[in-house]
């Protein structure tokens, strides 16, 4: 039962059409090597000699897309990042984390930054390789992001006089010609994307998520240059004017969005620029951190932010803005990244409306609508399946059973792979 390369049909009792918004009772996706090729409708007969995946009770969507994550290194705890680990167990760490993430149906991952500088970008390669298993990557690579020097993207928390290595503050920058010479030095190292600290930050101690940092200046240098090389800038930014800066300095997307208010949300949806707001993480950053002591600084940073994060994203959605799905896994943990759902339908979103973030926004966030994100011809035929209805209660997404990853189920968790693999299915368990 493990075989590559011939046509399997994919069959469960409802298919999500996310890029016409529809379930569609009974449809099969056709798959060829590590594309899919096609769609039938249940009037149509399988093709013969196919391979066949049945998956009776459940529902098929294209696998997720997490846009916010950091997948290198150990969860971020209350002490200074990285300084006690080296780019080894960082980057070993982050193979767990890989897998986690792919095991929990996230398929394809925006990873925007590591602290120690082009781990991710190793990573990446490794899953594309065929080294490690691990979800599709779009990464960042900047070590401690393009920041000020001290800022909401620095390595913060140490003494003054002690000098963190190059490769722990390599995107910091203090004029527009340092951050195009960052911008680039990142690019040409392998990094997909450019993440500019637009603000101060929840857990960089001494920052202030509210104020400004990377000035209008500087971040319009980020974008032009990035857009020099066929990249996109994604900036973090908490309060409103930094969120402004950013979208008018022409961002892709704007991170976390915590403080926005109507007129931010209205220059977000008139400019097209994409939130990617993680309003499930304060959740997590409140308990994680009072069961582990974290400081009363951070603790209150996160109070203010949490509330006033799902108000604004509630005021986005009303505004019509375009909202990717991104958690900041790797702060909450790998393989939790479907708890955001319900939080987003219960602030705002239709649960197609956040299946659909998940899925083929998050693919246009990324640029990506033409390999992921949807179940269509000539996409990767990567997807999952869960019993039971996912729009009827989104939640069923945070246990997936069915993993199918470039045409290979990786997983299936639901008794017996006979049952519902034939003969010849792609079946490798990862
Ligand atoms: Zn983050």
């Amino acid at each position: 039962m493990a075989r590559d390369g011939g046509l399997v049909a994919v069959r469960a009792d409802r298919m999500v059409d996310v890029e016409a918004g529809e379930v569609r009772a009974g449809w099969v996706v056709l798959v060829r090597g590590e594309r899919i090729e096609g769609r039938l409708d249940p009037a149509r007969p399988l093709p013969e000699g196919a391979a066949l995946v049945e998956l009776p009770g459940h529902t098929l969507l294209p696998g997720l897309i997490d846009c916010h994550t950091h997948l290198v290194g150990e969860l971020q705890g209350s002490g200074v990042p990285a300084i006690d680990r080296s780019a080894a167990q960082e980057a070993l760490s982050g193979v767990g984390n890989a897998r986690a993430t792919l095991l929990a149906g996230f398929t394809t991952v925006r990873d925007v930054g590591t602290f120690r500088a082009f781990v991710d970008v190793a990573l990446r390669d490794a899953i594309r390789d065929g080294t490690v298993a691990g979800p599709r990557m779009a990464v960042a690579g900047a070590g401690a992001y393009v920041t000020v020097p001290g800022g909401g993207g620095a390595v913060t928390g140490l003494a003054p006089d002690v000098e963190l290595p190059r490769d722990l503050r390599f995107g910091e920058a203090s004029s527009p010609a340092e951050v195009r010479q960052r911008v680039r030095a990142i690019l040409y190292r392998g990094a997909d994307l450019i993440k500019v600290i637009a603000t101060g930050a929840v857990l960089a101690l001494g920052t202030r998520p509210g104020a400004p940092e990377l000035s209008p200046e500087e971040l319009r240098a980020a974008v032009e240059e990035a857009a020099a090389h066929g990249a996109f800038v994604a900036a973090h930014a908490h309060g409103r004017q930094g969120i402004l800066n950013a979208a008018r300095a022409g961002v892709r997307s704007v991170e976390h969005g915590s403080l926005l208010d109507d007129e931010a949300a209205g220059v977000l949806a008139e400019r097209g620029v994409y939130l990617v707001a993680d309003i499930y993480n304060g959740d997590y950053i409140a308990e994680a951190g009072a069961a582990q002591g974290w400081p009363a600084e951070t603790l209150a940073k996160n109070e203010a932010t949490t509330q006033a994060q799902r108000d604004g994203f509630t005021r986005a959605v009303k505004a019509g803005v375009r909202i990717a799905y991104g958690t900041d896994s790797g702060v909450c943990p790998h393989g939790w990244n479907a708890r955001q759902l319900p939080y987003m339908v219960r602030h705002g979103m239709t649960p197609m409306g956040a299946i659909r973030s998940a899925t083929v926004v998050a693919a246009e966030l990324l640029g990506w609508q033409d390999r992921v994100g949807a179940l269509s011809p000539g996409r990767y035929a990567d997807m999952i399946a869960v019993p039971g209805d996912p729009l009827d209660d989104v939640e069923l997404l945070a246990d997936v059973p069915f993993v199918m990853q470039g045409g290979r189920v990786l997983k299936w968790a639901g008794g017996d792979p006979r049952a519902v693999l034939s003969a010849g299915a792609p079946y490798f368990p990862a």
